[in-house]
């Protein structure tokens, strides 16, 4: 299938010989870690031709058994690899209280590799190590930063998080968002929605009952 552009599919024998699809441009791709983990890992080594890849993780908990199914680091193996898009899907839906997303470390690894990378989304939960971990020597072509969640009550509080500011710092071109009520509108505040400033971020046109969560991009002070 020479001129096969988009793909959406699960693991199966013999992916890795769709690599040899020259024009594929974007797959989404439904993963976990069984007996066609290797294959599936095979494929995203050899196909550097990819412009946008979506990782769905069909098991958000699971951290890759054996270092030739890592899915992340396989991305960065040629470090030729032309991927400008990349969303890591490890929403926990059962919400076991599951911390940091398992392929935190691999995406770390991978970055560096991954020269043409402009947008990046996790829809899990990062850690500081990660925001931190996003310079402009690691990532030099990274322009947009999505995390789902920085364990934070609300986007004003991840504005006033240290590793956020550091980021924005020392990445002045990022737009960095997270998915999360812009401010505290109930009686359950953080610290800073208490202190009461940045009431900019406030959306004071809704009735608070219609807050809900969304993406926010966190504006630099
Ligand atoms: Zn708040
Ligand atoms: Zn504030």
């Amino acid at each position: 299938m020479p001129n096969l552009r988009r793909l959406e599919c699960g693991m199966m024998p013999g992916l890795e010989a769709v690599a040899g699809c020259k024009q594929l441009r974007e797959i989404e791709l439904y993963v976990k870690y069984d007996g066609e983990a290797r294959t599936a890992a095979e494929f995203l080594r050899r196909a550097t031709q990819l412009v946008k890849l979506t990782l769905e993780y069909e098991s958000p908990t699971d951290m890759a058994p054996f270092s030739d199914m890592d899915f992340v680091l396989a991305l960065a193996t040629t470090g030729r690899s032309h991927l400008e898009e990349l969303e890591l899907n490890v929403e926990d839906i059962n919400d076991m209280g599951l911390e940091h997303f398992p392929q935190q470390q691999s995406l770390l690894r991978a970055l560096p590799r991954l020269p043409a990378l402009k947008t990046l989304e996790v829809k899990g939960e990062a850690s500081d190590e990660l925001l931190l971990g996003v310079t402009p020597a690691n990532a030099p072509a990274l322009r947009s930063l999505k995390v789902l969640t920085v364990g934070v009550k609300c986007a004003h509080d991840a504005l006033h998080r240290g590793a956020v500011q550091i980021l924005l710092s020392l990445n002045p071109d990022l737009k960095f968002s997270t998915h999360e009520l812009s401010y505290c509108y109930t009686d359950d505040r953080c610290a800073w929605c208490t202190l009461g400033c940045h009431q900019e971020m406030r959306q004071d046109l809704d009735p608070p009952l219609k807050h809900s969560a969304d993406w926010v991009t966190i504006p630099r002070l």
